[in-house]
C-alpha cells in the first residue's frame, strides 16, 4: 500500500493557497520520491528532511517549473544523492532526467506514470500512481487555476477524465475525492468563463484588461494579472474559433457567419 505525506511549504498567498504542497509518495516499504519540493527555503527543506526519516529517496519530481514548486528541487536533490525530474529547463530548475507523457518511473515496488497536462504551463506534469493523482497547479483544492494556454488546459482536462481516478493531490489546498466531479466543474467554470467573455466582448469589452474589469470584477488587485493571463488564454482560443478577431490590441466579436 502507498503512503503519501505533505509537508506544507511557508509560502501563502493569493497565488499559492495555504502554501505548496511538497508530496512524498511512498511505495509502502520505506522508498519514495518528493513532489514539488517547492521554493528555496531552509525551513521547508528540513520539515522535507525530517519526514523522509530514515526512508530511502530516489527522486525528486517537479510537476512545472514555476517559482512556488521548483526552485528547491536541483539542490534538494543534490543534498540527498538523487536525481531531479522534469519535463524541461525552466527558471531555477535543471532536469538530471527529463520525463515525457506515457513515461514510468519506479519507486521501490511502485510505478509512477507520467501524464503531460500543458495548459496552466506548457511543461506541465501529473503523476499518477494507481488510482491517485499528483496535479500540481493543473487542479487545485478550492480555486481555479491561471491559465496560459486554453486550448490545451481543455484538453489536458479531458484526458484525465474518466480514468479510473480515486483520489487528486493538488499543489496547493486539500487533497479531492471524485476527480471526475471535481474535473467535470473545472471544464464547466472554464467553459462558462469562455463564453461570459465572449459576451462582455459582445457587450462592448475592447481589450483584454475591459475585459477583466467586466467578467473578474470581483476579484482585487493581485490576483487581476493572473486574470488578465487566463482572459488572454481564452481571447486566444475565441480567436481560433474564429468567433472574435483583433487588430491592433483591439478586440471585436468576428462578422457574423452568413446563415
Ligand atoms: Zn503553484
Amino acid at each position: 500500500m502507498i503512503r503519501i505525506d505533505r509537508v506544507l511549504a511557508n509560502n501563502p498567498g493569493p497565488f499559492t493557497g495555504p502554501g505548496t504542497n511538497s508530496w512524498l509518495l511512498d511505495d509502502g516499504n520505506g522508498d519514495l520520491v518528493i513532489i514539488d519540493p517547492g521554493p528555496i527555503d531552509i525551513q521547508h527543506s528540513e520539515a522535507i528532511q525530517k519526514a523522509i526519516g530514515e526512508r530511502s529517496p530516489v527522486g525528486v519530481l517537479v510537476t512545472h517549473t514555476h517559482e512556488d514548486h521548483a526552485p528547491m528541487a536541483n539542490p534538494l536533490a543534490r543534498s540527498l544523492g538523487v536525481p531531479a525530474l522534469g519535463f524541461d529547463f525552466g527558471p531555477g530548475f535543471d532536469p538530471d532526467l527529463r520525463l515525457d507523457d506515457g513515461g514510468q518511473f519506479a519507486v521501490g515496488t511502485a510505478q509512477i506514470a507520467v501524464v503531460h497536462t500543458p495548459g496552466h504551463s506548457q511543461d506541465h506534469l501529473c503523476f499518477r500512481v494507481d488510482d491517485v493523482l499528483f496535479t500540481g497547479d493543473h487542479i487545485m483544492g478550492g480555486s481555479s487555476v491561471m491559465v496560459e494556454t486554453m486550448g490545451p488546459y481543455l484538453q489536458s482536462l479531458e484526458k484525465i477524465r474518466g480514468t479510473g481516478l480515486r483520489r487528486l493531490h493538488p499543489g496547493h489546498g486539500d487533497e479531492m475525492e471524485d476527480p471526475d466531479l471535481v474535473i467535470d466543474w473545472y471544464l464547466a467554470h472554464r467553459l462558462q468563463r469562455h463564453e461570459e467573455i465572449y459576451e462582455a466582448i459582445e457587450a462592448g469589452a475592447d481589450s483584454p484588461l475591459a475585459v477583466v474589469e467586466t467578467v473578474y470584477a470581483d476579484i482585487g488587485p493581485p490576483l487581476r494579472a493572473l486574470a488578465l493571463r487566463s482572459v488572454q488564454a481564452h481571447l486566444t482560443l475565441l480567436t481560433e474559433q474564429g468567433r472574435i478577431a483583433s487588430d491592433h490590441g483591439e478586440i471585436a466579436i468576428a462578422s457574423p457567419k452568413a446563415p
